[in-house]
């Protein structure tokens, strides 16, 4: 089989960065090596996210400029997948004419299929949704990505209908993957020598509640927490309304669950949280934050936060500015509001200005920074257990990543890539530590 090269731009969350290892693991069946240079690439793949505005032209512009990549080299194949794909479907074809293939969030199975026939000189579309039942034997597993720490993908979809958010209808229901594959692919993961295991869905704790036959998200954790050679335990996005206690007990006592949590409160005001459909009150998110602290004292807590919500008046916003004041986030991501189309809240008439957003914007970016630096400096002179997982920021430095999240730098001997050490900190910058070798592994 004659090797061609395969270059994945890869847009969004970590779904998507999931899904584009999973896709490069397909495709390397049909003789397809990843590159990182388009233009070298045999095969050109748009992996798409719809969730900020916007993304509709991004992915126009990129697909104009890789246009001339395929004047170039006229076997050139140029596809789109991920969420813009699956909103826009057929419309992408008729629009470029260049276009080759168009894959939504439930079709990544045919990929293979549409692959062969593009060779050929096809153009197809899919992005049909696939029942629940058939979707769970639809995860191929992923292969060759980094050794050190994986995505294992153990729910996909959402069935919270946030007013503000296109997933549901982008990546359909919420389905729970069968605790017993996922179980397999940890295990074969730990076999490969991976030492981390990152469990991702829209909704990680919710994961199993609509099945009767499969564990809790708790339950799950400590099966994966039962596997040999698996060395911690980490999982991203959680809701609010499902942070239960069995789950916040995990943090308690299960030493492999690292301490951190990512839990999106969207927004400090009660008002607010409402027109957003989040099904919690700010008090209920507090009662949250405080049972995760106690379960594990030091726990980083990140989270997302939206800014200008129709509605959202000053009262308002000072409420989230509060709110971040409690919780004391270890890092925070901002957006500024922009409607999605057909959203519920897209139909909510808006009463900020784009530059009332920015300068919110802006307050709560001030005060994260103040926040985020204060707890870097609270480790000062402590000791963290690293994964080194590379080089570091500066000649002569690795870098690894602590049981909180947090990088760590550090002077060491790349040799040192793949194990756990012990280091001091000595320097707490805003997006990264500095350490020192206390003990050898
Ligand atoms: S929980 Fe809300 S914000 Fe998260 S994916 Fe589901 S609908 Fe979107």
């Amino acid at each position: 089989m004659n090797e061609k090269h395969l270059f994945i731009e890869t847009f969004g969350c970590q779904m998507n960065v999931n899904d584009s290892e999973r896709i490069v693991t397909m495709l390397a069946d049909l003789g397809y090596r990843p590159t990182t240079v388009p233009a070298d690439a045999d095969m050109i793949l748009l992996n798409t996210c719809s969730v900020r505005g916007g993304a509709e032209e991004k992915v126009y512009k990129r697909l104009s400029h890789y246009r001339s990549l395929k004047k170039a080299h006229s076997g050139l194949i140029l596809g789109v997948g991920g969420c813009v794909a699956q909103q826009e479907g057929d419309h992408l074809l008729q629009k470029f004419p260049f276009l080759d293939l168009v894959f939504g969030t439930h079709n990544l199975h045919l990929l293979p299929d549409m692959v062969r026939g593009a060779e050929k000189g096809e153009r197809r579309c899919e992005t049909a949704f696939i029942d629940n039942d058939q979707r769970l034997d639809l995860f191929p597993p992923v292969k060759g990505a980094s050794r050190l720490s994986r995505f294992v993908t153990v729910m996909q979809g959402c069935d919270n209908f946030c007013s503000y958010c296109i997933v549901p209808y982008v990546r359909g229901r919420e389905i729970s993957r069968r605790a017993a594959d996922i179980l397999d692919e940890v295990r074969q993961l730990a076999d490969e020598g991976v030492q981390e295991v990152v469990l991702l869905g829209q909704n990680v704790n919710s994961y199993g509640l609509k099945s009767a036959n499969e564990p809790t998200f708790a339950q799950l954790i400590r099966q994966v927490a039962g596997v040999e050679g698996i060395r911690r335990i980490r999982f991203t996005t959680s809701h609010p309304k499902d942070m239960s206690d069995e789950l916040i007990a995990c943090f308690a006592d299960v030493p492999k669950l690292c301490g951190q949590v990512h839990l999106p409160a969207q927004s400090g005001s009660d008002v607010v949280l409402s027109r957003m459909n989040r099904g919690y009150a700010r008090a209920a998110y507090l009662d949250r934050i405080r049972a995760l602290k106690a379960a594990r004292p030091g726990i980083a807590i990140t989270g997302d936060m939206i800014v200008g919500f129709p509605g959202e008046s000053e009262a308002d916003f000072e409420q989230t500015l509060t709110l971040m004041e409690e919780v004391r986030y270890a890092d925070l991501f901002l957006f500024v509001y922009s409607a999605r189309p057909g959203t519920k809240a897209a139909e909510l008439p808006e009463e900020l200005s784009r530059e009332q957003k920015v300068e919110r914007l802006e307050r709560l970016l001030a005060l994260q920074r103040r926040i985020t630096l204060e707890i870097n400096r609270s480790y000062l002179g402590t000791l963290q257990e690293l994964l080194v997982e590379g080089e570091g920021k500066r000649p002569g430095q690795v870098s690894g990543k602590a049981e909180s999240g947090r990088i760590v730098n550090f002077p060491g001997d790349p040799a040192l890539i793949g194990s756990f050490v012990t280091v001091r900190i000595v320097a707490a910058y805003q997006n990264s530590l500095l350490g020192e070798l206390a003990r050898n592994p």
